[in-house]
């Protein structure tokens, strides 16, 4: 089936406003040319969703797994097809997106698929003596979910599972520059016998799609993942018809080595969590923190590796890094780099744009500076490109304070050998999650979700359901009484 754009009440269709080209971020070539949706549009998506929402909230939850169980078929055997337009349309490394973002949004499938079948309230108990209380946890209703363009068919995966295994259904808007592997979902959930209306897809960009789909009232709640600056204004959006929103931000993660880590081992860390998804990663490192005794030694192994990364086309097997998302991207990154040099920061590797060959889609090297404050900007703001900073700390206590010193609070990590600072800094870092000795893993059971700016509420895992289920409390009367005793305190005496 061709894409067209939109993704409505079990089919493709074209949106009633202009065309849009997905661009190839490696060589800026059209992979393909759809039309972006209207607020009618949304209107339609909308109503399909409602109308599907009594039927798909009354399926048992074993009939909601075995669909999403087909689902997960489907998606398998189309996995290479997956890889290759998740490659064309954000410029990731087809080994990231075979070996992480396809299978990963498959585990996620099953793990909802199972999920599904032991959603659980609190037991019943005569709390009072008088009633028995039960907890129902109920669908919220449609959901309004809108995606970013740096993990796309991840972001439509944890927007969607929690919501549909949950008897929600929903209108996903993912990233305007990559909706490609998303209404791909939609189509594959169709086929694998996800009733039309219980996934729709919208295409087309935020200030129009997205703020009329935040806005609208028969959206019971809205789940966005983006930048801190547009969550913000969706919150706000929301405010209008009280919506529930639950909202993943930004992210600047440091990465503290203490003076007793295994010094191999946390430069290979850095360099792979700095540089995944060639830095458009939420969770990745940006801010390596290094106990003094260490510094020296840890830019020049993290240096040397960023020395063996191969920037090159992300269809080649061999390729490490990609380009960035667009050339917008890249002049932002670019320009963080070279405002941090001209404050008095030192690039020891990359921070230029490359010539020749590469000029033509949005790449940029591995970067690495250091020497710059911890106020400066690109040691606070999110950059979302290959930029790792590396600044010195010399008590525990500092290195700790200094990573918790950004608005954010996404994720971080430490690397010690040591136990009792390990276990001090999974405490004290304010960080939705912090690994010890690794950084960026992460698995369907486990949440993720951000402290502080960084937003509120989880993805995957069953701490999701707590977004996309509302709890009702049932308290029936097992007296029988005509009076109660409790009436006395309105009328009567005992
Ligand atoms: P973005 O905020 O620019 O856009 C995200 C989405 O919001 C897009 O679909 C966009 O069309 C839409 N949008 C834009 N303006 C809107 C508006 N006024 N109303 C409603 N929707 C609007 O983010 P991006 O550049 O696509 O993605 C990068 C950002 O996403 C980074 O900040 C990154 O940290 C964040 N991110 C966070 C997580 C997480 O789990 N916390 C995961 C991935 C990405």
């Amino acid at each position: 089936m061709a894409l067209l754009g939109q993704f409505i009440d079990g089919e493709h269709v074209a949106g009633g406003g202009a065309p849009l080209d997905v661009v190839n971020p490696a060589d800026g070539s059209v992979v393909a040319t759809l039309t972006e949706a209207t607020p009618e549009d949304v209107d339609r998506a909308v109503a399909a969703a409602a109308r599907a929402l009594p039927a798909w909230a009354g399926a048992t939850p074993g009939e909601r797994a075995a669909a999403l169980f087909a689902l997960a078929e489907r998606m398998e055997a189309r996995a290479e097809e997956y890889a290759q337009v998740e490659t064309a349309q954000a410029g990731k490394p087809i080994k990231l997106t075979r070996e992480f973002d396809v299978p990963g949004s498959i585990d996620n499938v099953r793990f909802f698929a199972g999920a599904a079948r032991v959603l659980t309230g609190m037991a019943q108990a005569e709390y009072d003596g008088t009633h028995t209380s039960s907890i129902r946890r109920e669908p919220v209703g449609v959901v309004g979910s809108i995606a970013p363009w740096n993990y796309p068919l991840q972001m439509a995966m944890w927007k969607i599972l929690p919501a549909v295994a949950a008897g929600n259904t929903i209108v996903l808007k993912p990233a305007e520059l990559t909706p490609l592997t998303s209404l791909m979902v939609a189509e594959d959930a169709a086929a694998a016998g996800i009733p039309a209306g219980v996934i729709n897809v919208l295409t087309g960009p935020g200030r129009v799609v997205g703020e009329a789909l935040v806005s609208h009232p028969d959206v019971a709640m809205v789940s966005f993942t983006g930048s801190t600056p547009v969550g913000r204004r969706v919150m706000e959006l929301a405010t209008g018809t009280v919506k529930r929103v639950h909202l993943e931000l930004g992210g600047k993660a440091p990465f503290v080595v203490f003076d007793d880590a295994d010094l191999e081992a946390a430069a290979n860390g850095a360099v792979a969590g700095a540089l995944i998804n060639t830095g458009q990663d939420c969770t990745a490192a940006t801010r390596a923190y290094v106990q003094r005794p260490h510094l020296e030694a840890f830019v020049e192994q993290v240096a040397a590796l960023m020395d063996t990364v191969r920037l090159g086309d992300p269809t080649d097997p061999t390729t490490d890094q990609g380009p960035l998302i667009s050339l917008r991207q890249r002049d932002t990154v670019h320009g963080y780099v070279q405002r941090a040099a001209a404050a008095g920061a030192k690039v020891v590797r990359g921070g230029e744009v490359p010539a020749g060959p590469l000029a033509a889609g949005s790449y940029y090297p591995p970067t690495l500076v250091v020497g710059a404050s911890q106020d400066a900007e690109i040691v606070q703001q999110e950059l979302f490109g290959p930029v790792l900073v590396v600044l010195p700390f010399d008590t525990d206590g500092e290195g700790i304070a200094l990573a918790n010193d950004t608005p954010y609070g996404l994720a971080a990590s430490a690397w010690t050998t040591n136990t009792f600072r390990a276990q001090r800094a999974a405490r004290e870092i304010a960080a939705g999650c912090v690994w010890i000795n690794d950084h960026i893993p992460i698995v369907s059971e486990m949440p993720h979700g951000g402290f502080k700016a960084s937003g509120f509420g989880k993805d995957m895992s069953v701490y999701s359901f707590e977004e996309y289920t509302n709890i009702k409390h049932v308290s029936s009367d097992i007296t029988g009484e005509v009076r109660k005793d409790w009436h006395r305190t309105i009328f009567g005496d005992r």
